[in-house]
């Protein structure tokens, strides 16, 4: 039966490709990716030579069908995403929901992700969590950082680095100056940075920077933690 699998790609780090990763691009048919500029660079890298197609959030729906007739065709297809897990903040759901609601194979070579690896490294409690992934940029936001502040474990958010200070400002505002927080940074890149401490410290540091660059995640501990 046609396969869909689900293939993980480096956040930032080429050496975090996993080898079943690369021997199931080798193997499928063809690779849906988010954008086919990007991923060619690490097929190109590689050595992988299979024909690619565009799956991004303006062009899914169309995309799953397209996909759908790919593997009753019995053809094997892979989705791969800019960095890390397809699906996790990036498009993926809905090819590999159908996919099982077609009655196809569905299987996952894991490999990064910037949540769990910020998580783990950033040395708050990991036993329960919850992924907010990107605030809304305007309506809803407010309540969402307002959750984030009542909330009793550990959050876990994907933020812009011009909108960083903004939100750690909106969550200091809401009585959370003493939470502890771990800012995580270019996570496997050459400049990675975890800054961890308590919330007014880690914002006071912010300010002074002339400008904040790269690829972050915040780890936001529950609001009864405490060192
Ligand atoms: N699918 C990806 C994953 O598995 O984590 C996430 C894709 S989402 C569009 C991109 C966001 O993930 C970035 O804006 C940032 O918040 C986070 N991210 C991705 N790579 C990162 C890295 N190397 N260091 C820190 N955060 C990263």
């Amino acid at each position: 039966m046609a396969t869909l699998y689900v293939v993980a790609t480096p956040i930032g780090n080429l050496g975090d490709f996993s080898n079943r990763a690369v021997e199931i691009l080798n193997h499928v048919d063809q690779i849906a990716c988010e954008d086919t500029r990007t991923s060619n660079v690490l097929l190109k890298q590689y050595k992988i030579h299979k024909p690619t197609f565009s799956f991004h959030q303006h062009n899914e729906h169309q995309k799953v069908e397209h996909m759908m007739n790919l593997l009753e065709s019995g053809l094997n297809i892979a989705i791969i995403s800019d960095a890390g897990m397809p699906g996790i903040s990036d498009p993926g759901f809905l090819a590999v929901r159908a996919a099982h609601q077609n009655g196809y194979r569905v299987e996952v070579i894991p490999g990064p992700d910037a949540l769990t690896t910020a998580l783990a490294a950033s040395g708050l409690p990991s036993d329960r969590f919850i992924f907010e992934g990107f605030l809304p940029p305007k309506k809803g936001r407010q309540s969402r950082i307002k959750s984030i502040s009542d909330s009793e474990i550990t959050t876990i958010i994907y933020e812009s680095p011009h909108k960083l200070v903004r939100f750690l400002e909106s969550l200091h505002q809401m009585n959370s100056s003493d939470r502890w927080v771990c800012v995580a940074r270019e996570l496997t890149k050459k400049f990675e940075e975890l800054n961890r401490g308590k919330l007014s410290d880690v914002l006071t540091d912010y300010k002074k920077r002339e400008s904040i660059k790269g690829e972050i995640v915040v780890v936001i501990a529950g609001k009864n933690y405490d060192e």
